[in-house]
């Protein structure tokens, strides 16, 4: 007998953490955190207190209490007793945080099954961020012996045994864990790499699809709805996000409003999109190109396309785009001083990009906007000072639409930046990474299986309308499939 437990995604957009038990064999389906929950009690300066281990994220409801699951150093600061693993295996949809962003509390012996992109976004966060552990996994609380004198110091990270990596295994083909037999099947989302998995149990196949859309760079994810209607499922988790909705949007139109501001001006057109959206990358780049313009990426966007093409995972390529060597610290990167002077404003892993073929600083950008199309999150808006935009510049906006009230604030900070420099040109184009209703209801019937459980949606109940076999799926309850 199989059953599932859904410990997060549930009347709720991400967090997902489903468990899927049969005989001797757990494995989870995602690992992610709740955006929701997790902003009820913390945000960007108040965190948990890392001394607790997972007792805050448990007490609070963020996580599940289970024994077998959560890393060692963790454990015995919070005297709790040693435990050995007792999860088969982890299969990661994709990179997003709302499906891995508990990873980091897992135990790194846990095999992590994902795809080559996947892997790579997270080699891309681990190199980029101090705090992302999502490959490699820094031994807390330990103390050993000084190597000179008497005494003991804490273990560092870039001692030997300071580190434990985690144990990834690509899922590129079907594989076995325990008495399951899984098959991964990519999809077309937001990001590289994402997966849908099938299942095979002793009560039949579960579907999990993670997050989809069919309007993306080709038809992954329609091959993902013939395959998966081949397995004859006895139950099919979907994401819902926008079962509601049914907007039809295309990454064509991204392309068009770019074109429409890159060829109508000779000034600077500024953008933001997410970073890890390799998608509306190529959109931008490509949209740049045929205006005779090159897209400006950032320094972590250029490690993602370095490291994803030595991995084989397609992507813009990194000579197709320019690098943005921004200004840090003492700002040498724009003076005439020797190159070594100027690599002490860097760390290690941006240095090999901000004297490239193509890197370009903000001397560069300001004195030919028309030349480019620059890519500006919310945290890089500093950089507009010594861009120095013309106010004729454009600004596209390509995240999706504030949902909180932080969102909102820091909405209010970016036009507060756009009115600094009079730019008045200002609008708004994305498309969304998930399949509209229309869209998810073809899906369902295709893939006609027996029940439906609706994860990562807030109107679960809305699959009801045309799938009278849906289950309304309560958090921590299990369900039994046959
Ligand atoms: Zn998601
Ligand atoms: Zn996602």
């Amino acid at each position: 007998m199989t059953s599932l437990t859904f410990y997060g995604g549930v009347n709720e957009i991400g967090g997902n953490k489903i468990l899927v038990e049969d005989k001797d064999t757990h494995i989870f389906l995602d690992f992610g955190m709740s955006f929701g929950k997790s902003g009820e009690f913390f945000s960007e300066f108040l965190m948990p207190k890392k001394c607790n281990g997972v007792n805050d994220y448990i007490s609070l409801g963020l996580v599940p209490d289970l024994k077998g699951l959560y890393r060692p150093d963790y454990l015995e600061k919070t005297k709790k007793p040693a435990e050995e693993p007792e999860f088969d295996g982890i299969l990661l949809s994709h990179a997003h945080f709302d499906h891995n962003g508990f990873l980091n509390l897992v135990r790194p012996d846990i095999p992590l099954y994902c795809s080559e992109g996947s892997r790579c976004v997270m080699e891309m966060l681990d190199a980029t961020s101090k705090m992302s552990e999502f490959l490699r996994q820094k031994v807390s609380f330990k103390f050993v012996d000084k190597k000179r004198g008497e005494g003991v110091k804490r273990l560092d990270s870039r001692d030997p045994e300071g580190t434990v990596k985690r144990d990834v295994k690509i899922a590129d083909k079907p594989f076995s864990i325990g008495s399951f037999k899984i098959t991964p099947i990519p999809v077309n989302h937001s990001l590289p790499g994402a997966l849908a998995f099938a299942v095979e149990t002793s009560s039949g196949t579960i579907i999990y699809s993670g997050d989809y859309r069919f309007h993306g760079y080709g038809d992954m994810t329609e091959k993902f709805v013939e395959k998966a209607s081949s397995f004859d499922p006895v139950a099919l988790i979907t994401e819902g996000t926008r079962i509601r909705s049914n907007n039809v949007e295309t990454e064509k139109e991204v392309y068009d409003t770019v074109t429409e501001f890159a060829g109508g001006s000779r000034q600077l057109v500024i953008a933001n999109f997410p970073v890890r959206d390799t998608d509306r990358m190529l959109t931008f780049q490509k949209a740049a190109q045929d205006n005779d313009r090159r897209l400006v990426v950032d320094l972590r966007q250029a490690y993602l396309l370095k490291t994803l093409e030595e991995n084989g995972v397609e992507a813009p390529r990194l000579k197709d785009v320019d690098v943005y060597a921004c200004r840090k610290s003492w700002g040498l990167v724009t003076e005439d001083v020797d190159k070594s002077l100027v690599y002490g404003d860097y760390d290690p892993w941006e240095s090999e990009f901000i004297f490239g073929k193509n890197a370009v600083t903000c001397k560069d950008i300001s004195g030919k906007q028309g030349d480019y199309v620059f890519r500006c999150e919310f945290f890089e808006l500093k950089e507009l000072m010594d861009i120095q935009p013309h106010k004729d510049s454009h600004y596209i906006w390509s995240v999706t639409e504030p949902f909180d009230v932080k969102m909102e604030l820091n909405e209010e900070i970016v036009m507060n930046w756009l009115k600094h420099f009079n730019i008045t040109k200002i609008v708004r184009k994305h498309v969304s990474g998930h399949a509209n209703g229309n869209d998810i209801k073809r899906a369902v019937e295709t893939i006609n299986p027996k029940k439906v459980y609706p994860v990562h949606t807030d109107y679960p109940g809305k699959f009801r309308e045309f799938k009278p076999h849906t289950v309304r799926i309560k958090k921590g309850k299990t369900y039994n499939i046959e």
